[in-house]
């Protein structure tokens, strides 16, 4: 493979900060163009579980990216942390599913040699799948950028790109951007910046809450019941989520958003209800046809490639799908 290639990424989320951070260790100059700040898209805005809510819902394509990203994550904690004194709260939490019929997924899990246990939470039927981790996604941007900046890559922020009529990328002051490769991780984005891509990357808004735990209430596994999820901060804190909604770019969240989240929450763990909710927000996944990402070169523009689509698990693929993209070159 060549090197020293100068490769611009166009979007600063957790797929083009990982892209940029495997792509100089390879030896190439990389540059990050972002329309905002770092990781401002959908990937601060995650709950930063790294398993599929429901593994047997997908395919195994889906999963393989999840489950080839794990050691990654495992190495890049220790890097953080040692390096930059950043804890990305890299945990083995395991989750407890709890469905009415649990044959299918235990049919998959054991297919897929994955441990679990069956055990009733309260008094829902439930079982434990035990090797899920979580992170918290707002520590991994931070930490990520940390560690961009000590590679030497190239960071610019506020820098929207758009493209003129020979396909060239024009950066925010009009300007042509000279590149040997151009990689689109523009995220839910994508769609406005490439006519191709606008029947097959779609905005999918999702909404979370965060409990104030003043009863000191601990949660032994992330917890899912009926499409909503509950988990526990490392100082703490309860999330809630999520909504899966189809409302484009609209970020204006009311009152029955937030009552619908604490209800569903509220129906896993009563006692929340007792509980103050001091944060509640949503970001923009880039939505997909079943949840598989776009990894691929562009037919006509040799130069151009795309990893975008990763919809709900773009924290659990990015590692994979990064180096599925590298394997393009
Ligand atoms: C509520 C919620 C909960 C979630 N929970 C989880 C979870 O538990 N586990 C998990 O794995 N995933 C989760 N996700 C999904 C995950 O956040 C996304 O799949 C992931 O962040 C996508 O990363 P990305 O880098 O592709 O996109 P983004 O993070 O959206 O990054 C794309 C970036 O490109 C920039 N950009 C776009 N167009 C341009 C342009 N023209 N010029 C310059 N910059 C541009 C944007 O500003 C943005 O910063 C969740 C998402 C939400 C909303």
């Amino acid at each position: 493979m060549e090197s020293n290639l100068k490769i611009n990424i166009i979007g600063g989320g957790i797929i083009g900060c990982i892209q940029a951070i495997e792509l100089n260790k390879l030896g190439h100059q990389v540059t990050i163009y972002e329309k905002d700040t770092i990781g401002s898209g959908s990937s601060i805005y995650g709950a930063g579980i790294l398993f599929p809510l429901l593994p047997n819902y997908y395919s195994s394509e889906v999963f393989d990216l999840i489950d080839n990203s794990k050691k990654y994550y495992l190495e890049l904690s220790d890097i953080l942390n040692s390096q930059f004194d950043i804890d990305i709260e890299y945990l083995r939490s395991g989750m407890t599913v709890i469905l009415d019929d649990l044959r299918d997924i235990e049919f998959w899990l054991r297919e897929n040699k994955l441990s679990f246990s069956r055990e009733k939470f309260r008094s829902f039927n439930a079982i434990t799948i035990d090797d899920v981790y979580q992170i918290n996604p707002k520590k991994l941007i931070l930490g990520l950028k940390k560690y961009l900046d000590y590679l030497g890559v190239q960071i610019l922020e506020y820098n929207l790109i758009s493209t003129d009529l020979k396909n060239n990328f024009i950066d925010i002051n009009g300007k042509k951007i000279p590149g040997d490769k151009f990689i689109l991780a523009s995220g839910a984005w994508t769609r406005d910046l490439d006519h191709d891509m606008r029947d097959k990357i779609f905005p999918v808004r999702g909404q979370l809450i965060e409990y104030k735990n003043t009863n000191h209430i601990q949660l032994d596994h992330i917890l899912y019941k009926d499409g909503f999820y509950l988990l526990q901060r490392k100082n703490g804190a309860l999330i809630a989520g999520s909504t899966l909604e189809n409302v484009g770019f609209d970020d204006n969240l009311t009152d029955q958003d937030l009552e619908l989240l604490k209800k569903n929450a509220e129906k896993i763990i009563p006692e929340l209800s007792e509980l103050e909710v001091i944060n509640h927000w949503c970001g923009f996944r880039p939505g997909s046809k079943d949840n598989i990402p776009i990894i691929v070169q562009d037919k006509k523009i040799k130069e151009k490639f795309y990893n975008v689509g990763h919809y709900r698990y773009g924290i659990s693929m990015a590692p994979a799908s990064v180096n599925k993209l590298i394997s393009l070159f």
